[in-house]
């Protein structure tokens, strides 16, 4: 008797747990790092792909794209050494590192190195599960002296720098091509709008006419490209409330925020280079393979970091919770903000202090996002005084 009742307790206990759960519990998430903008010897950057990847790998992240600028880094490229490539020990460096795999002359006109095409630094980086290399490209276009750059990750054949009679048609013609690519081979890529505020070329009335415009970069470590805006531009994080706004009410879907690098610089490190390290995104996915990278990003199941992990982003009909992964002696901050009817403007819902927290959703609540702050100074900042911080992707709610 006592057995049966003690069965059908426990088994009572068992499916109460079982609903319980299935009302909190948050599915399992499976965070990838990587860094989607990066320059090599291909176009602008200081070293060779192959010292950059392994950069990354060795740093934990789980995936990397080299964007150089217009190139997708096919064909044969010698890349002929400069003063400052000497200066940097570059060649001897990457001769250590990967032996005879190196290929480089000398002539009367001095050293030359053949870059590897991307197929072959792939081939000799990429590990399946644990690292992967996305082939990219910085479509790098202007209108008149503005720059208007556009990342496009996973892109399968170049797309040439487009020229047209304003900012807005650059950046619209552009998406059309990386759409149309899209379609045509039917892989999944996507455009990026890089870093808005270098040159101030880019407004945030421009971005709002956009059709198709999915993802920008929400923070950039190049030391010039201006993310906090200054007394006649706006911040980058306010742009991207208000083409948020503006998106939500034309009923397209909304803008997501990306972190990145832009490295140029890999042998001196400071805050007047573009070194590794400083910007990059998390993507909630088990699988690491650009379909599946590209997906979960497009549905926002990713954050932006400058320096704060998270163990957990989860949302419901009902919330939205995050939970940092703390380091000791930090203070945090997550922040709520939200659109809310009847309002103008991203304002700030909700304020706390520690390493989580939630937000339920009010009546009138159409759009919420988190940031989380912290009192860290970042180390290698890409401008003095930054604190590390993390930003999850907005969420209809209504
Ligand atoms: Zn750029
Ligand atoms: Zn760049």
């Amino acid at each position: 008797m006592f057995f049966f009742k003690y069965l059908r307790l426990t088994s009572i206990s068992f499916i109460f747990v079982l609903l319980f759960s299935c009302d909190t519990a948050v599915p399992e998430q499976h965070w990838q790092k990587g860094n989607l903008h990066t320059h090599s010897f291909w176009s602008d950057g200081d070293d060779f792909p192959e010292m950059i990847i392994q950069w990354y790998k060795d740093n934990d992240y789980q995936f990397i794209a080299l964007s150089d600028h217009n190139t997708i880094a096919t064909g044969d490229k010698w890349y002929k050494l400069k003063e400052s490539d000497k200066k940097n020990n570059t060649l001897e460096k990457y001769q250590k590192r990967c032996g005879n795999w190196v290929e480089s002359k000398i002539d009367s006109s001095g050293t030359s190195v053949r870059l590897k095409t991307f197929e072959e630094y792939k081939s000799k980086l990429d590990v399946q599960d644990s690292f992967l290399i996305i082939r990219s490209e910085e479509v790098t276009s202007s209108f008149g002296k503005k720059p208007v750059h556009i990342n496009v990750t996973n892109i399968q054949k170049k797309i040439e720098p487009i020229k047209a009679n304003s900012v807005y048609e650059v950046m619209q013609q552009t998406l059309d091509a990386v759409h149309a690519q899209r379609k045509k081979l039917n892989v999944p890529m996507f455009a990026h709008i890089n870093h808005p505020n270098f040159g101030y070329g880019i407004n945030t009335e421009d971005l709002k006419k956009l059709n198709g415009e999915r993802f920008f970069e929400l923070y950039n470590g190049h030391p010039a490209v201006h993310n906090e805006g200054d007394e006649t531009h706006f911040g980058i994080e306010t742009m991207w409330d208000l083409i948020n706004i503006s998106y939500y009410n034309e009923k397209k879907p909304l803008l997501l925020g990306i972190a990145t690098d832009d490295s140029h610089n890999y042998h001196v490190k400071s805050s007047d280079h573009s070194n590794t390290g400083r910007g990059w995104v998390v993507v909630n996915s088990k699988k690491l393979d650009p379909v599946s990278l590209i997906e979960a990003m497009e549905a926002g199941n990713f954050y932006s970091s400058s320096g704060i992990s998270l163990k957990k982003v989860h949302t419901n009909k009902k919330r939205l919770s995050i939970e940092v992964d703390s380091k000791e002696d930090v203070a945090y901050e997550i922040i709520f903000m939200g659109y809310r009817e009847g309002s103008e403007n991203m304002e700030e819902l909700k304020r706390v202090k520690g390493t989580a927290a939630e937000y339920v959703f009010e009546k009138n609540d159409l759009i919420v996002r988190a940031k989380i702050n912290s009192n860290v100074l970042k180390e290698n900042p890409y401008i003095k005084g930054e604190l590390e911080q993390a930003w999850t992707q907005p969420i209809i709610v209504k």
